[in-house]
């Protein structure tokens, strides 16, 4: 069901910051940086090998990213995990007992995804994809 982790998303202050850590000392490549105006966030995408790090800086005060650095810090934010099917993962999971935040996918900027609460999966919130081609 699962091909791979598609991202880690790293929520940071200020992404021209944070690329002194990730492209400057740890030397990885920065491929794109934009703003995504629904999420109210902009993100910066550093490839690793077939992953990427994603990361992820609030552009408003209210936005939900601005929200969990306020209260959190900065820090790990989500796991995503690339599935075939997005739909049949859900329904899968859902049998299987965990909590979906969105039971319906939606559309995300690479294809079409959906959250898992993090009670459900140790702590951690795991975003899923289905990659549009
Ligand atoms: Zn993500």
């Amino acid at each position: 069901m699962i091909k791979k982790i598609d991202h880690i998303a790293i929520v940071v202050r200020n992404i021209e910051e944070a690329l002194q850590a990730y492209q400057g000392a740890l030397g990885l490549e920065l491929t794109d940086v934009k703003e995504m105006s629904e999420d109210a966030v902009r993100v910066a995408f550093l490839p690793v090998g077939e992953s990427e790090i994603e990361l992820v800086e609030p552009i408003t005060a209210d936005s939900t990213i601005a929200k969990f650095l306020e209260k959190r810090g900065e820090g790990m934010h989500h796991i995503c995990l690339e599935v075939e099917d997005i739909e049949a993962a859900l329904q899968d999971l859902a049998v299987k007992g965990i909590r979906l935040i969105d039971k319906q996918p939606r559309q995300g900027a690479q294809g079409r995804v959906a959250f898992l609460y993090p009670t459900s999966t140790h702590g951690v919130l795991i975003e899923l994809i289905e990659k549009s081609d």
